[in-house]
C-alpha cells in the first residue's frame, strides 16, 4: 500500500508539525538531513529550546499569530535569510559551507472542527535561486557599466557624456546658474602613435584621462569625445574660473612626463571653452560647436594653449 507519510520523507523541502506549545509532533527526512537532528530526537521539545536563534526572527510571536489568526505567515529571505542555521545543498556543489538562505511559512492545521491544533512548517532552501539572482545582477551590473564607459581610458564614452551635457544643461536653464564647457585634444597625437606605436597612444590617452579625472571636482564630468579628444563639463562656473580649471590642466599635462618602454614623453593638449552665463539657454550641439571653434583658434594660435571667447578679444 502507497504510505503518505514516507512521501513527506521523501520532499526535497523541509517539513515539520508543532502544537501550541511549540513542541515538535513532526520532523521529516529533509530536516533531519539537514540539521543533523532526527526525528526521534527532537519529537516532543520545544522547538526554540533546540533553535533559541530563531527568537531574532520573532519567531514565537508569529507562531502565536497563526494559532490565534488561523492565517499562514511567512519569513521571507528579506527578513531573515537564515532563520534555522542550515548550510545549503549547495555547500556540496561548492565543496564549502554556504548558509542557506530560505523561504520559511508557517500555516495553521485545522482539525474537522476548525480548531487549531497544529502548525505546518515548511521551508525552502532558496540559496541557488538567491545565488542566480546575484549573478544576474551583478551581470546586469557590469553590463550597464560597459555601455556608459570607455573601455581604454576607463572614464564616460560619448553617448554617456552626451547624456550628461543634456542634462546639465537643462539644470544650467532650470536654476538660473552659470555653465561652461571644453573640448580639449591632444596635440600631434599622429606624431606619438607614428614615433612609438599605438600602444604607446593608448597609454597617453588613458593616464591623460586619469590626470584630468584627479583635477576635476567631484560635480564636474569628463569623457572621450572621440579619438584623442575629451568633453569636460563644468557646472556652475564661469567664464573665468573655467579658464583657471582648463589651464590647470594643460599645465599639469605638460608637465607630466609620460613613460613607455623605457622612453619618457612629454605631451601637450589644446583646449576650446564655451561658457555661458547664467540665464543664457543653448542646445547641447551649439555649446559643442562653439567650444570646436576656440579649440580650433588654440591649434591655429600654435597649439598648447587653452582658447575662450574672452581670450580672442584681447
Ligand atoms: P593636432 O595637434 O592637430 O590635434 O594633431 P593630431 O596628430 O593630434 O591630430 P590628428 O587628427 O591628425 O590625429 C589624431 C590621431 O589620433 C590619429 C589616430 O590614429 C589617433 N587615435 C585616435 N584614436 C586613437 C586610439 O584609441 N589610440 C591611439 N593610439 N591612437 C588613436
Ligand atoms: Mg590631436
Ligand atoms: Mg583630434
Amino acid at each position: 500500500m502507497f504510505d503518505h507519510l514516507q512521501l513527506l520523507n521523501h520532499l526535497s523541502i523541509g517539513i515539520a508539525v508543532i502544537d501550541p506549545e511549540i513542541k515538535v509532533i513532526f520532523w521529516n527526512q529533509w530536516l533531519a538531513e539537514h540539521s543533523m537532528i532526527s526525528s526521534e530526537a527532537i519529537t516532543g521539545r520545544d522547538l526554540l529550546s533546540v533553535y533559541p536563534g530563531l527568537q531574532k526572527v520573532k519567531f514565537l510571536n508569529k507562531i502565536r499569530a497563526v494559532f490565534d489568526s488561523g492565517q499562514p505567515v511567512f519569513f521571507n529571505n528579506k527578513v531573515a535569510a537564515n532563520p534555522f542555521p542550515f548550510y545549503s545543498g549547495r555547500s556540496y556543489i561548492e565543496k564549502k559551507l554556504i548558509p542557506m538562505e530560505q523561504t520559511v511559512i508557517i500555516s495553521p492545521m485545522n482539525d474537522p472542527a476548525g480548531n487549531i491544533e497544529h502548525a505546518l512548517i515548511t521551508i525552502f532552501d532558496i540559496s541557488d535561486w538567491i545565488s542566480n539572482q546575484k549573478n544576474l545582477l551583478d551581470s546586469k551590473q557590469l553590463l550597464e557599466r560597459l555601455s556608459h564607459t570607455d573601455e581604454l581610458t576607463q572614464i564616460p564614452n560619448r553617448r554617456n557624456i552626451m547624456d550628461r551635457l543634456t542634462e546639465e544643461l537643462r539644470t544650467h536653464n532650470r536654476k538660473n546658474r552659470p555653465i561652461a564647457i571644453a573640448m580639449l585634444d591632444i596635440d600631434h597625437f599622429k606624431k606619438t602613435n607614428d614615433a612609438y606605436g599605438h600602444q604607446c597612444g593608448d597609454m597617453v590617452l588613458h593616464e591623460t584621462a586619469q590626470i584630468m579625472s584627479t583635477l576635476l571636482r567631484d560635480y564636474d564630468a569628463i569623457g572621450r569625445y572621440g579619438g584623442e579628444e575629451f568633453l569636460i563639463i563644468l557646472p556652475e562656473t564661469t567664464s573665468e574660473q573655467s579658464w583657471t580649471i582648463c589651464n590647470r590642466i594643460r599645465l599639469t599635462v605638460q608637465n607630466h612626463t609620460y613613460r613607455y618602454n623605457g622612453h619618457k614623453l612629454q605631451i601637450t593638449v589644446s583646449i576650446g571653452i564655451a561658457a555661458k552665463k547664467a540665464g543664457e539657454s543653448i542646445l547641447p550641439d551649439r555649446l559643442i560647436a562653439e567650444a570646436d571653434r576656440y579649440l580650433y583658434v588654440a591649434k591655429e594660435s600654435g597649439r598648447n594653449r587653452t582658447e575662450n571667447k574672452q581670450s580672442t578679444m584681447i
